[in-house]
């Protein structure tokens, strides 16, 4: 074990996150996940060595509360003093930031700043950060932005086809997100086929209940398929992904919704979910297309078309493929989404090794393509909370 170990801090509105990792092995050795803060009946529930136990924040149901327990459950594992360092997730860098940074007061106001592009992520992690810097008292923060991996997209690749004054007033384009997830499965890919990063043209689809795919050449992210929010590209779990703009007047004309309404439909009814009827739970869907489910069977496919269909698209912007690359929860595990995703594809060059995709599973990496198949397809697991402890150890000299 190192000798200083590293708080990672995930916060949603209403949750907090919390692992320590040990940055030399990648071991977790506490982690925490606090819930319905705000509410009377917060709780915070804590894991560590192999055990597990939830404790009330009725007393203080906020995110200081939350970091407030978090120290004492830390005390009484004697792992507080062995804390070097604090890393943050945070949801958008906006254009201001393509690195992690060490927190000072201009990082904090840069993050403020940002909100119109994460209002409902960054005035959490704020939160999360100042409670942090409070209570930790001393401990150096980083910050380590979803959108900072995208930042080396080119032009032509995050401006939208829509009047220019409209980024340059209020900065209307495309951002990216997954981007530690992509940074993490691109330097895991390069190594895990033994190749160099600088010379790997990869396509890496993240494929969690949100879902996003990234090119990644010469080291950096050409393209990625979400947008000015995470609602663009991908079908997801229950978002829908690219779709005609005029669907919110045409629903406005017809079914008399409104822009709050349609929003909602799109990010939260839509996607696996909207279009089985049943769940948005790649796993359920899966099950019930297995016994017959005709919403179940559409979803799966609409899902693994237009993946297949963006993975081509990606390869423009890497300048060709020599890597597919699947994480997430449906990219580590689903071997049915990878098999039909890769039969899309044969017309690239890809052949599916079965037996490989099949083990490929449960946190196992594995190369799923025959070894004649003209691309490689590949299964590495992602680990967002290790490359925040990578990135926090290295900014503050760890
Ligand atoms: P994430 O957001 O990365 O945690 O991924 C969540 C998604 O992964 C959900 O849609 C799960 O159903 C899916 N998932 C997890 N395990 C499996 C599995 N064994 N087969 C298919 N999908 C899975």
């Amino acid at each position: 074990m190192s000798n200083k170990l590293i708080l990672v801090l995930n916060c949603g509105s209403s949750s907090l996150k919390g692992a320590v990792l040990d940055n030399d092995s990648g071991e977790v050795l506490l982690s925490c996940l606090a819930e319905k803060l705000n509410l009377p009946d917060a709780f915070i529930t804590f894991k560590a060595n192999g055990e597990k136990h939830t404790t009330s924040l009725a007393e203080h149901p906020d995110h200081t509360g939350a970091v407030e327990a978090l120290m004492v459950e830390l005390r009484a594992h004697g792992l507080d003093s062995k804390i070097g360092a604090i890393g943050h997730r945070v949801v958008s860098g906006g254009e201001l930031y393509s690195e992690s940074i060490v927190v000072d007061d201009d990082v904090i106001a840069g993050i403020e700043k940002c909100i119109p592009l994460a209002p409902l992520h960054n005035p959490a992690h704020l939160l999360g950060l100042r409670a942090a810097i409070d209570i930790f008292k001393g401990l150096p923060n980083v910050v380590v932005f979803d959108t900072a991996f995208h930042q080396t997209m080119p032009e032509h690749a995050y401006t939208y086809a829509v009047p220019h004054e409209l980024y340059t007033k209020y900065g209307l384009r495309r951002y990216g997100a997954h981007g530690t997830s992509y940074r993490f499965v691109a330097d895991e890919t390069a190594r895990f086929l033994g190749e160099d990063k600088q010379s790997l043209r990869m396509v890496i689809a993240h494929l969690g209940n949100g879902a996003s795919i990234a090119a990644v050449s010469e080291g950096k992210c050409q393209d990625t398929s979400m947008g000015l929010t995470p609602l663009e590209g991908l079908v997801m779990g229950t978002r829908s992904g690219d779709i005609d703009p005029s669907v919110f007047s045409f629903l406005a004309q017809n079914a008399n919704m409104n822009i709050t309404q349609i929003t909602d439909m799109l990010n939260k009814k839509s996607g696996l979910l909207g279009i089985s009827g049943l769940s948005n739970d790649c796993r359920t869907i899966e099950e019930e297309a297995g016994k017959g489910h005709k919403g179940a069977q559409l979803a799966l496919e609409i899902f693994a078309y237009r993946l297949a269909k963006y993975v081509a698209s990606m390869s423009v912007a890497s300048g060709g493929i020599d890597a597919l690359v699947f994480t997430g929860g449906i990219g580590e595990n689903s071997n049915l989404i990878r098999s039909k995703v890769i039969g899309y594809l044969g017309f690239l060059g890809l052949t599916e090794d079965a037996k490989a995709n099949e083990d490929a599973r449960f946190g196992n990496a594995g190369v799923i393509t025959t070894a004649e198949s003209k691309v490689k397809a590949v299964v590495i697991p992602t680990n967002e909370e290790l490359m925040i402890a990578h990135d926090t150890a290295r900014l503050t000299g760890l």
